[in-house]
């Protein structure tokens, strides 16, 4: 996700370690792995807390899979569920993904103050929150006091040191504040995280599980605000090291919205795959497992796995960011293209460490 950026704060070990399998080609950098199906939240437009399920890995096993995906070449594991911060174990699994991989936990906001030792060893730490109007937000995440959760966690995490950054979820809804929210956030030197509502397309049988729900007050229809608001970020990003998304990816969704044309090619299965919250192993959740996390190197290059790779390729079944981004810059050359980029802003984000960080204020008319 920030690969540039985070090398900055890691020990030298383990960011030359990364830097290394970055490199290495023909490797599978990016895991999403969703380690726990449970969640406390009612979001609109999502189908998680739909389907929720009590099973889960023990931390043994997820310490198994963990050793598992160093030696397939992973570099960055980002931990989602469900909420993963749900799990009684999550400050064990922090502290060992982060031993060898940029790690990064999400949290709906609900859960970061109560875990926040847990936190410590994570690389990054994303709290979602999509607007500045805490009605408009909570009605989105289906649960009262959801803005104000995530604003004080934000806030507490800022002030603690720890590496936090808010992940909106750009749609319709919110769509014409996003520039407002983006300028409140990264004046306060707090990093953005987009992601772009969207839902599962299509409804394979067997399908690894389901996550975005369609709903016509998300579905972005207001194509030429999209186009305007990436041009704005493109923009913006050139100055500030808090926006984090590269000028490649905004103009491919600038390119979708303003022409319908996918300009990427998806490269689940190669540059990314998830994990569920059994250890089952799919280039992404749209489609079937291929295998169980333990099995896995035994199978990563057979004939079997590399006619799938073929298939993702020509995939057009969904928009989600997250697969748009480790398609576009997962590989090598990607890598390189976010060091770059990364580098740019690392040298803001080094003038910007001489400064105290600042405290998080309040908007005006909006109270914490
Ligand atoms: S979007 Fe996240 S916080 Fe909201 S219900 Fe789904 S898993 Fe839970
Ligand atoms: S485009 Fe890629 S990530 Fe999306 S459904 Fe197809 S294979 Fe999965």
């Amino acid at each position: 996700m920030t690969n540039g950026v985070i090398c900055l704060v890691m020990t030298l070990e383990k960011a030359t370690n990364i830097i290394v399998r970055s490199l290495t080609p023909n490797r599978p950098h990016h895991v999403q792995w969703m380690i726990t199906r449970k969640c406390n939240y009612r979001c609109k437009g999502c189908n998680v807390w739909r389907e929720q399920d009590t099973r889960e890995l023990s931390t043994e096993e997820i310490k198994r899979g963990l050793d598992i995906l160093r030696e397939l070449g992973v570099i960055e594991v980002v931990l989602s569920g469900g909420n993963p911060l749900l799990r009684d174990d999550i400050g064990e699994i922090i502290e060992y993904t982060s031993r060898f991989f940029v790690t990064t936990i999400y949290d709906n906001g609900s859960m970061a103050v109560k875990k926040i030792d847990d936190l410590r060893n994570a690389d990054f730490v994303a709290i979602s929150i999509d607007s500045l109007n805490p009605q408009k937000n909570d009605y989105v995440r289906g649960v009262k006091g959801a803005w104000r959760n995530s604003m004080k966690a934000v806030e507490k995490l800022h002030e603690e040191g720890i590496s936090v950054s808010v992940s909106p979820t750009i749609s319709q809804f919110n769509l014409h504040e996003m520039l407002d929210f983006t300028n409140y956030f990264v004046n306060k030197g707090i990093p953005i995280w987009y992601c772009l509502y969207s839902y599962d397309l299509s409804n394979h049988r067997g399908q690894l599980f389901k996550i975005g729900k369609k709903n016509d007050e998300f579905t972005i229809v207001d194509k030429e605000a999209m186009v305007n608001l990436c041009d704005s970020l493109i923009e913006m990003g050139k100055k500030n090291s808090d926006i984090l998304m590269t000028t490649k990816i905004l103009e491919t969704i600038k390119d979708l919205y303003l022409t319908g044309r996918r300009t990427w090619r998806c490269r689940a299965l190669q540059n990314f795959f998830v994990i569920d919250h059994l250890g089952r192993v799919a280039g992404c959740h749209l489609h079937n497992p291929i295998a169980s996390i333990f099995d896995l190197p035994r199978v990563w290059n057979n004939s079997k796995l590399n006619a799938l790779r073929k298939t993702y390729n020509k995939c057009t079944q969904c928009t989600y960011l997250c697969y748009m981004f480790y398609s576009i810059h997962g590989g090598v050359i990607g890598n390189l293209q976010i060091a770059q980029e990364r580098w740019r802003n690392a040298k803001l984000l080094l003038k910007k460490s001489s400064q105290h960080p600042k405290r998080l204020k309040k908007p005006n008319n909006i109270a914490f």
